[in-house]
């Protein structure tokens, strides 16, 4: 039996929370001092690790997981005229990467059960003028949209996965981005894994991902740079100045030494929580197969939402929401729809802190304070007129 103290630690204090395994600090001082700050060799080796990992040719880094979609649409043939179909239940990091190619978001419903799309919900916002769908997986669940493959087949419509959320994840035998897929991953501060600031893309084909490596590269092709000992270099078409950092890199590097305790942490506080909600009346957790997922955020649908959030914070528990819908956001006014199932999320929804400086003991304390919390909440509303 492990004994309740009456507040939650500093660290139930936190919704989400950078993790760092000690030795980032001396390896990026290293990194300084060999003055290897921009693309160099130290952001190539950790491309090739990120591919061994994930059992892929290629991995291309960029800046962050923004950077990693808009370069995956801009890759994809995405542009003015052309319409990505998206979940609204998503990050607005999504939405930002499909308008910065000139196309226009076309927000999908999800299903409650695992916030994530399904095949119908795709097919139903499919048009002429869709280019490409980007289905989301949410708190690292994998999505197979293997009916949206069979019915777009031929047509010149990409799947660009948004796996900001999935990095490890499996999806049925391989690793998410090892399944064929232009695959986008973000190594942010808060990530499974992080770089500080980082994204790759894992492109379809060779020829993809050199159009990948000229697009985070000002357009510029390193390769023949680096071949010849020339006194130019060869701008070959549009680009950003997307690349990562060698001292990003470096933190990536160390993270992935080190990702199977993030794997095996993160698989351990899952269950702690399953376990501790179960006992909980009206909270339905958003659950995750963590046998093949490595999860990402905790989260469950409540009545009272916004009582229970402000009762937890009192409480000192990190609540969070993941993700207020885009929607219904301001600036994407124009696209909205009516997505009934994503509205409702978006009032019932309840992120949980959920990090790796968590013990199972701090998940039995927030779960006391969700239950003491739900109580008062539940009188709180029966007491209003
Ligand atoms: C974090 C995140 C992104 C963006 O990644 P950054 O590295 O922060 O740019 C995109 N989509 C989702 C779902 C995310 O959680």
């Amino acid at each position: 039996m492990t004994t309740h103290t009456s507040s939650p630690s500093p660290d139930a204090g936190r919704n989400a929370s950078p993790y760092l395994y000690g030795e980032e600090a001396a390896a990026v001082a290293e990194v300084l001092q060999r003055g290897q700050y921009g693309h160099t060799d130290v952001t190539e080796r950790f491309e090739q690790k990120v591919a061994e990992f994930l059992g892929v040719r290629d991995a291309i880094a960029v800046m962050s997981g923004t950077a990693a979609l808009h370069t995956a649409l801009l890759a994809a043939g995405v542009g003015p005229g052309h319409e990505v179909v998206v979940p609204s239940m998503t990050f607005c990091a999504s939405v930002q990467a499909i308008l910065a190619t000139g196309a226009t978001p076309v927000f999908t419903d999800v299903d409650p059960a695992t916030l994530c799309v399904t095949d119908q919900l795709v097919m139903e916002a499919v048009t002429d003028r869709t280019r490409a769908v980007m289905p989301v997986l949410f708190g690292g669940r994998a999505v197979n949209l293997s009916g949206v493959r069979k019915e777009l087949a031929g047509r010149d419509i990409a799947i660009v996965e948004d796996a900001a959320h999935a990095f490890g994840s499996h999806n049925g035998a391989r690793r998410v981005g090892a399944t064929g897929d232009l695959t986008c991953f973000s190594f942010g501060p808060i990530k499974n894994l992080t770089c500080g600031q980082g994204g790759v893309v894992i492109p379809r084909s060779l020829p993809e991902a050199a159009t990948l490596r000229r697009l985070r590269m000002l357009g510029v092709d390193q390769s023949q740079a680096e071949r010849g000992q020339t006194t130019s270099y060869g701008v070959e078409g549009f680009g950003l100045r997307y690349q990562m950092s060698g001292i990003n890199a470096t933190i990536g590097l160390v993270q992935l030494d080190h990702f199977d305790k993030a794997e095996t942490t993160r698989r351990i506080l899952w269950r702690a929580y399953r376990r501790a909600l179960a006992a909980l009346d009206g909270v339905r957790l958003v659950d995750v197969d963590v046998d093949h997922s490595v999860p990402h955020l905790c989260q469950i649908l409540i009545p009272n939402r916004d009582e229970v959030h402000k009762q937890m914070k009192a409480r000192g528990v990190g609540v969070g929401v993941h993700y207020p819908p885009n929607h219904l956001q301001p600036a994407f006014a124009q696209w909205r729809r009516d997505l009934p199932a994503t509205e409702q999320v978006g009032r019932e929804v309840l992120t949980l802190p959920f990090h790796q400086h968590l013990s199972e003991n701090d998940i039995d304390q927030v779960v006391t304070a969700l239950g003491q919390a739900l109580k008062t909440a539940g009188a709180a509303s029966c007491a209003r007129p």
